[in-house]
C-alpha cells in the first residue's frame, strides 16, 4: 500500500495538498515488480506511474527488435504522454531490478489535477518535452538491417525477401546492375555466382544466401533451447500462434516450429474483413505481427525456417529437418494448407519469375504499372485483386465459371466492380505461358466458345485452392482422403483410437497430439476459427497432461 511518505518524497507532488495526497494513497495501486516484470506495455491503455524504488527501463519495438530508449530512477514517473495526450504507450517498461512503482489510474489522475492543477502542468510540460524524443524516434530514417544483391525474378530472392517482409526486418534491395551498387556494398561487388548476396546490420556479408543462414546471422531463433516441451506447436499461422499465446501465457513450456516465417496463409491476406474486433479490417501482417509480439513477449519460443520432418507418435519426439530432435510431452499440429500447384505448359519453369501461387504485399512492387493476372474465384484471389489494383496497371481475374458469387462473398464482388482498372474473364483459363526469363504473355481461352487469344501479363497470381501437406505424418495419426487431419469423433470412429476415453474434440487418433486450423478435417477455413481452436487445443493439452500425471497412480 502507498503510504504518505511514499508520496513525499515524489518531486511531481510537492505543491499536493495532504488531504489530495492522501485520496490520492488510497487510490493508487502500488506494484512490486521482479526484474524482467512489465508495468506497461506498448499499446496499452493510458496511466501513469511513478518509481518509488529500483529501476524501470524503457523499449520500443523498432523494426520488429526491442531496442532500450530510455530508463526512469526513483522519483520520476512514467505514462505523461499518453495521460497527457489520451494516447496509448508508445514503450513498454520494465523493471531491471526488484522494484516499486505507484500506478495511477487515468480517473484518479484527473481527478488529483482538478484538485492540484500544478500537478497536471508539471506533467503537461515533462509530456512535451518527452514527445520531442518520441518525435526523434519516430522520424529517423529507419536503417534497413539487410541490403540484398540479386536479380528480382530470381526465386531464391523472391524467397528471402518474403522472408526479411515477414519476420519484419527492413531491407533493401538492389538489382546487380543498380547505378548505386558500389556505393551501397562495402567492397567489391558479388560476382553472378555468389547471388543473392546480402550484407547484414552493417557488416556479416553473406554469399548465395539462403533463409535458414539468414535468420541465424539477424540473430532470429532456429533452434530449441530446451529438450522437452510440454507442447510443440508444429506451424505458425494463426491456429499456432494462438496455441503458443495460450500455452505460454498458461505456464506451458511451449515451442514452435515454422517452416518459413510466422504468420501463415494470413499473413498474405490484404485485408480481412471479418476478423472480430477490428471494424475496419485488419492486414494480415498486421495481425501476425501483433500475434507474434504477443507469443513473445509471454514467454513462447518461436523457430523459424525449420521443418518438422517427422513424428513419433509413441514418444512424441519431433524430427526437424537436418535430422535434430526435440521432445514433447503434447504435440499441436498446425500445418494448415499449402497452394495447389497449376501443371499447365510454363508455370512450373517460369516460377517465381512472374508466377507466383499466393500473393504477398512484397509483390506489390512487381507488379507497379504492370498489367496482371489472377487466377481463381475464391476471396483470397478476390483480396489480391483489390490490393494490386493499387499498383498494376490493370488486373484480370481469370475465373473458370461463369460467375463469382458462387465462391466470393458479396461484400468483395461489390468492391471489385468498384474498381476501374479490374476486370473478370468468366468461363475462361489459362492454356499457356510465354516468356524466356520473365514471364511475358499468355494464353487465355474462352471455355464457352473455344476462343484463344495471347494477350501480354507482367504477373500470374494463382489461387485455385489449397491442399493439406501432411504425408509426412506417421501412419498412427489418422487424415481424410485430402491429407486433412481427422480429429474427436472422426478420429474415435477411424478405428486406430487406443484408449477407453473418447478423444477430445481436438484430439488426432494419437493420445496427446491435437489438431487445429485449416489441416484439421473441417468446413471451417477461416482465422477466426483457426484462432479459436489454437486456444482451445491448449485446454485440451492441459487435460491430457493432467490425466497423464494422474494416470501412473491411478
Ligand atoms: C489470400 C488469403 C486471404 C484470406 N482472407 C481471409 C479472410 O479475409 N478472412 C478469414 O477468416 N480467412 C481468410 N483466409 C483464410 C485464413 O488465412 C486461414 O484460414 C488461416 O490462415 C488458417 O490458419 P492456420 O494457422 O490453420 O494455417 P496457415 O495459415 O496455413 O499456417 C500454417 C503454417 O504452418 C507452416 N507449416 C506448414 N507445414 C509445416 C511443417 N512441416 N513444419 C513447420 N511449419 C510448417 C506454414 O509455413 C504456415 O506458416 C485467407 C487466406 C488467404 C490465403
Amino acid at each position: 500500500m502507498i503510504s504518505m511518505d511514499d508520496l513525499k518524497a515524489m518531486p511531481f507532488l510537492a505543491a499536493v495538498a495532504p488531504d489530495d495526497l492522501a485520496r490520492l494513497a488510497q487510490a493508487a495501486g502500488d506494484l512490486r515488480l521482479a526484474p524482467g516484470e512489465h508495468a506497461a506495455h506498448e499499446g496499452d491503455e493510458r496511466a501513469l506511474f511513478a518509481v518509488l524504488s529500483g529501476r524501470i527501463e524503457v523499449t520500443k519495438l523498432i523494426d520488429g527488435i526491442s531496442r532500450t530508449i530510455g530508463a526512469r530512477a526513483p522519483g520520476q514517473i512514467f505514462g505523461e504522454v499518453p495521460i497527457t495526450f489520451g494516447t496509448p504507450f508508445q514503450g513498454s517498461y520494465h523493471a531491471t531490478e526488484p522494484s516499486r512503482v505507484m500506478h495511477v489510474t487515468a480517473r484518479d489522475f484527473h481527478a488529483l489535477a482538478a484538485a492540484a492543477p500544478a500537478v497536471l502542468t508539471h506533467v503537461a510540460t515533462l509530456a512535451s518535452e518527452r514527445i520531442g524524443g518520441l518525435r526523434g524516434i519516430a522520424t529517423a530514417p529507419a536503417k534497413a538491417r539487410a541490403l540484398m544483391v540479386g536479380h528480382r525474378w530470381d526465386e531464391k530472392v523472391r524467397e528471402l525477401r518474403s522472408f526479411l517482409t515477414r519476420n519484419q526486418i527492413s531491407h533493401d534491395w538492389l538489382a546487380p546492375d543498380a547505378p548505386d551498387l558500389a556505393t551501397r556494398w562495402p567492397g567489391p561487388p558479388p560476382t553472378e555466382a555468389e547471388l543473392p548476396a546480402l550484407v547484414c546490420d552493417g557488416g556479416t556479408r553473406l554469399l548465395n544466401a539462403g533463409p535458414r543462414e539468414l535468420a541465424e546471422t539477424l540473430g532470429l531463433q532456429t533452434r530449441p533451447r530446451d529438450l522437452l516441451y510440454d507442447t510443440v506447436v508444429i506451424g505458425g499461422g494463426p491456429a499456432g500462434l494462438a496455441a503458443a499465446v495460450y500455452g505460454a501465457s498458461e505456464g506451458l513450456r511451449t515451442l514452435v516450429i515454422e517452416c518459413e516465417a510466422p504468420g501463415g496463409q494470413a499473413e498474405t491476406s490484404s485485408r480481412i474483413e471479418n476478423y472480430l474486433g477490428f471494424p475496419t479490417g485488419v492486414s494480415g501482417d498486421e495481425l501476425a505481427r501483433r500475434a507474434l509480439q504477443q507469443a513473445h513477449r509471454l514467454g513462447a519460443e518461436i523457430l523459424v525456417t525449420r521443418h518438422a520432418v517427422g513424428l513419433d507418435p509413441q514418444s512424441k519426439q519431433v524430427t526437424l529437418d537436418g535430422g535434430e530432435t526435440v521432445r514433447a510431452r503434447s504435440v499441436i499440429l498446425a500445418t494448415g494448407v499449402s497452394w495447389r500447384r497449376l501443371g499447365t505448359e510454363g508455370f512450373e519453369r517460369l516460377l517465381g519469375k512472374g508466377v507466383y501461387y499466393g500473393a504477398s504485399r512484397s509483390e506489390a512492387g512487381a507488379t507497379q504499372g504492370q498489367d496482371i493476372h489472377l487466377i481463381g474465384a475464391g476471396n483470397s484471389a478476390g483480396q489480391a485483386a483489390m490490393f494490386f489494383a493499387n499498383h498494376a496497371r490493370t488486373v484480370t481475374l481469370v475465373v473458370r465459371g461463369d460467375n463469382l458469387e458462387k465462391s466470393m462473398s458479396h461484400y468483395l464482388i461489390e468492391q471489385l466492380r468498384g474498381k476501374p482498372n479490374i476486370r473478370v474473364e468468366l468461363n475462361s483459363e489459362v492454356r499457356a505461358l510465354h516468356g524466356d526469363k520473365l514471364l511475358a504473355a499468355l494464353d487465355l481461352a474462352n471455355r464457352a466458345t473455344g476462343e484463344v487469344k495471347r494477350v501480354d501479363s507482367g504477373a500470374v497470381f494463382v489461387f485455385i485452392g489449397a491442399d493439406a501437406e501432411t504425408s509426412w505424418l506417421p501412419a498412427a495419426v489418422v487424415r481424410d482422403e485430402r491429407g486433412y487431419v481427422r480429429t474427436g469423433e472422426a478420429a474415435a470412429k477411424s478405428g486406430q483410437w487406443p484408449q477407453q476415453r473418447d478423444p477430445y474434440l481436438l484430439e488426432t487418433s494419437v493420445p496427446g497430439i491435437f489438431a487445429c486450423g485449416d489441416v484439421r478435417a473441417s468446413p471451417v477455413k477461416r482465422v477466426a476459427a483457426a484462432v479459436g481452436e489454437g486456444s482451445m487445443a491448449i485446454a485440451f493439452v492441459h487435460q491430457f497432461l493432467a490425466q497423464a500425471i494422474a494416470a501412473p497412480r491411478g
